[in-house]
């Protein structure tokens, strides 16, 4: 895939209209209060709208938040966003009372250059996910003639739905400055990685990583697992590993990548110890035990302290770590220490250290990490596709550079 896009520096928006594709799917406070819990996502897109509005263009921003299915639920209107966009802009963020309705289209037309506007949640019309073609086209016809295309979301690049892949095919498309980022870091450390390439590969489960390591097999030059899914290569490998997280369909698996990494001449490393307790809770009593030594009535909840050393040792002289999934069941502090050892190994190499993954990301920011780490992907799955080596349909629909 190429990677190679035309950004919002490629192109010229003075004095046009430009769709811009936020990701604005921020948490909202349970209580019906439309207060945003956490706007972080809003200040990320503060970059590529200030940079076009400075540009003189004229700005149509659009978004999803939650699962409306094509029900108009009031709960999940952006126009909480457009007043806390408002706040940080420090300008009126016109809110339009729907999509692509009467009031889109005359908020639009009468929009002009320097002025921001925000579009009904998208996903208020089943013609978004189902990229209906008819809905991309009234969309890119808010822009009018000579619109331009501004993809920032790359929580949904991923998926190809009508705001993020269909919309392209009407007018002319590039990233903003958050796709831009998280294209050059990791798409340059897939393609180019600076070497030695160390991926570190934990979380829940193998089943939901296959991609993930499969891919990096053929890029890394060290991978390293832990989490969850360690267990299912302990098992694989004869080991016993009591009530620990097991995914028993995936052990020939989970053999097949220990033999192609050996082929591949890329060393793989496993835990070789574990922290275990008898249940999962975050009180629970812990003892270190030899990896594939787990008593029959524990489960491991974390990597051990040798392990820690190893992967730490790894890490100290790589050129690039990309790192996805957590070490052990971190929401719990008595099992977050080799996750947290991780990080701060992490956050003392000189290597472009690269963070992707909801839970690995959340991680990283709770203990403390974040902005020790060169990047840390704004998309959750977005950015294991990405590591899976998937087309992103989001990017594909943007010109090349
Ligand atoms: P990411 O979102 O970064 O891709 P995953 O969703 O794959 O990561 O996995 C994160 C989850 O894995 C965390 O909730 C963590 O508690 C869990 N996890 C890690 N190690 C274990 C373990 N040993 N047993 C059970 N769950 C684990
Ligand atoms: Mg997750």
């Amino acid at each position: 895939m190429n990677y190679n896009k035309k950004t919002v520096t490629d192109i010229d928006v003075k004095g046009k209209k430009v769709l811009l594709r936020c990701d604005f799917n921020v948490p909202m406070a349970k209580d019906g209060s439309g207060k945003i819990t956490d706007d972080k996502r809003i200040r990320a897109a503060l970059p590529t709208i200030q940079y076009l509005l400075e540009q003189g263009a004229a700005v149509i921003a659009c978004s999803h938040m939650g699962k409306p299915k094509g029900e108009w639920k009031p709960e999940l209107s952006l126009a909480p966003v457009a007043q806390r966009l408002s706040e940080l802009l420090g300008q009126e963020v016109i809110m339009a009372k729907d999509i692509i309705g009467e009031d889109a289209k005359a908020k639009a037309a009468a929009l002009q250059p320097g002025q921001i506007m925000l579009l009904e949640n998208l996903r208020y019309d089943k013609g978004e996910t189902k990229n209906d073609p008819a809905f991309a086209k009234a969309l890119a016809d808010l822009a009018g003639a000579d619109g331009v295309y501004v993809s920032d979301a790359f929580g949904t690049v991923h998926r190809a739905h009508a705001s993020t892949a269909g919309v392209a095919a009407y007018l002319p498309a590039v990233s903003g400055f958050l796709i831009q980022k998280e294209l050059e870091i990791i798409g340059g450390a897939l393609a180019n990685p600076k070497r030695p390439l160390v991926a570190i590969l934990g979380g829940a489960k193998v089943s939901s990583k296959i991609g993930v390591i499969n891919n990096l097999l053929e890029i890394a030059d060290t991978i390293i697992i832990g989490g969850g899914m360690s267990y299912t290569f302990s098992a694989a490998a004869g080991g016993k590993v009591g009530t620990s997280l097991l995914e028993a369909d995936w052990e020939e698996y989970a053999n097949e990548m220990v033999k192609k990494a050996a082929d591949k001449g890329v060393k793989l490393l496993l835990p070789v110890d574990t922290v275990c307790a008898k249940e999962f809770a975050a009180d629970a009593e812990s003892m270190v035990v030899p990896a594939g030594q787990i008593p029959d009535d524990m489960m491991g909840l974390d990597i051990g302290p040798e392990t820690v050393k190893l992967y730490c040792d790894a890490v100290a002289d790589a050129g690039t770590v990309i790192w996805n999934g957590p070490m052990g069941v971190f929401e719990f502090p008595r099992f977050a220490k080799g996750t947290e050892a991780v990080a701060e190994a992490l956050s003392k190499t000189d290597a472009i250290t690269i963070i992707g993954g909801g839970d690995s990301a959340a991680a990283v920011q709770q203990l403390g990490y974040a902005d020790k780490m060169t990047h840390i992907s704004t998309g959750g799955g977005a950015s294991l596709e990405f590591m899976e080596g998937k087309e992103l349909p989001g990017v594909a629909a943007l010109l090349d550079k």
